[in-house]
Parts: C-alpha cells; sequence; structure tokens
C-alpha cells in the first residue's frame, strides 16, 4: 500500500479496556504509521505522583506541587527489540508499573486535572505535527486532534471489557480479582465522562464500532477498510 503521499491523523477513542490499544497499534503496524498510547501517558505522570508522595492514602491529590512538577516530566517511548514499545518515564522503562491496578485506581482523577491535560495535550499534539499518526485516548478525536482524517469510538458492555483486562492483567503474572477490575472499568469509566476538562464524548464525525463479538483479525480488516476508504476520499 503507498500511503507515504496522502498521510492522514486517525484518532482512535473509547471506553476503557475497549481495545482501542489493540487495533490502534495493530492498525499501526500495518500502515507504517507511528502509535500513540496517549493513556499510557496520564498513566505514566500518575506514577510519577505516586511516587513522590503527590497522593495521599485517602487518594487526595496535591495539585499544586504536582503542577509545578509537570515541567520536570519526561514522558517517552522507547520501541523494544521485539518491536514493542514501551512507555518511559524520565527516562526510566515504566511500562509494567503503569498497567498495574495501583495506577488505574489513581489515574482518572489524576487525568481531570486541567494542567496535566493542557500539558499532555500540547505534547500529543506536537507528535502529531507531520501526521502518519494513530492515537488512542478519550479526547482525540474531540480535543487533540479535531480535525482528525479519521476517527473511531469504540464500545462494548463494561462487563466484556472488564473480563479482556482480567484475562489480559493475569496473563502478565498481575494478582487481581476480576470484580476489582470491573469496579476500576466503571469507576474510570465514570470519572472519565463527567470531568469538565474535555471529558470522554464522542465526536459527532467519530464511526462507531462494539467490537464485543468481533475477533481480533475482523477488527483488523474493518479498520483497515476504514483507512482505505479514508485515505481514497482525499
Ligand atoms: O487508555 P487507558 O485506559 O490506559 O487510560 C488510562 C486513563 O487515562 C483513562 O481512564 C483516563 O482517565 C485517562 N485518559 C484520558 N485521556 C486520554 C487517554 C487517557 O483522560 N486521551
Amino acid at each position: 500500500m503507498n500511503t507515504d503521499k496522502k498521510k492522514i491523523i486517525v484518532a482512535v477513542d473509547g471506553y476503557s479496556s475497549s481495545g482501542k490499544s489493540t487495533m490502534a497499534r495493530r492498525l499501526a503496524k500495518a500502515t507504517g504509521y507511528r502509535y500513540i498510547d496517549s493513556g499510557a501517558m496520564y498513566r505514566a505522570v500518575t506514577l510519577y505522583a505516586l511516587d513522590n508522595n503527590l497522593i495521599d492514602d485517602a487518594g487526595n491529590i496535591d495539585k499544586v506541587a504536582l503542577t509545578r512538577a509537570l515541567d520536570t516530566i519526561d514522558i517517552d517511548f522507547r520501541i523494544m527489540n521485539d518491536g514493542s514499545q514501551h512507555t518511559t518515564l524520565n527516562g526510566n522503562d515504566v511500562e509494567r508499573e503503569i498497567r498495574s491496578l495501583r495506577v488505574s485506581d489513581n489515574v482518572s482523577p489524576i487525568a481531570a486535572i486541567a494542567e496535566v491535560r493542557h500539558a499532555l495535550v500540547a505534547k500529543q499534539q506536537a507528535m502529531g505535527r507531520s501526521k502518519g499518526i494513530v492515537m488512542d485516548g478519550r479526547d482525540i478525536g474531540t480535543t487533540v486532534f479535531p480535525s482528525a482524517e479519521l476517527k473511531l469510538f469504540v464500545n462494548a458492555p463494561a462487563e466484556t471489557r472488564a473480563r479482556r483486562r482480567f484475562l489480559e492483567m493475569t496473563e502478565k503474572g498481575n494478582h487481581v480479582s476480576y470484580e476489582d477490575v470491573l469496579a476500576n472499568v466503571v469507576n474510570r469509566d465514570r470519572i472519565d465522562e463527567t470531568r469538565e476538562e474535555s471529558p470522554l464524548r464522542r465526536a459527532d464525525d467519530a464511526i462507531d464500532l462494539d467490537n464485543s463479538q468481533m475477533s481480533v483479525d475482523q477488527q483488523d480488516a474493518w479498520l483497515l477498510d476504514r483507512f482505505n476508504e479514508t485515505i481514497a476520499k482525499l
């Protein structure tokens, strides 16, 4: 496929654990685009806050100190030998830690802080400046790239999403219960949808996808069709 001449931005938004990242990553690989997991960036800021005692045991966040520290938090992505992408925080590989339930339980309140969003959105927009990018998140089609050429909004019932996430975490050796994962997914969705600053919302021009009955291969084919249609219309 020759996608060199016409590069686009693909925005993949949706609810927690809806399979957005898998879809987005695989589309990027198939098209030679860069993949950016914006959720990993919010997770990395959350890990920073936890490790620097900016969140107390009751979950209260020291917003002033965190806002002040934002300039010193460097988040990047490192391509590993097996082709996978690991998130780095101030140069350290934090890929495993940012997927823990400890981070998942604290990330949505951190992501609701306007200053955190402004800093990360600016970084995400800079990453998409020359297009040729697939980014997944919650506000990519609405706030980060409102004029993205292709926007997807992914959803599936909460139980389906929690089961997927639970299997993924247990396969990676994380000891979690299904009930805790489900509670986390439901709680994050609620906070993400009701926050004031760029809440999780379907962009008016997004294409809906409920992937609960789809295999990964079917998803890949469906998404590549949408991608090719979009490129053909340019
Ligand atoms: O995508 P993932 O589930 O890893 O994202 C973790 C959290 O980061 C979400 O629950 C949400 O609170 C926040 N997030 C966000 N905006 C994005 C991506 C993630 O608020 N664009």
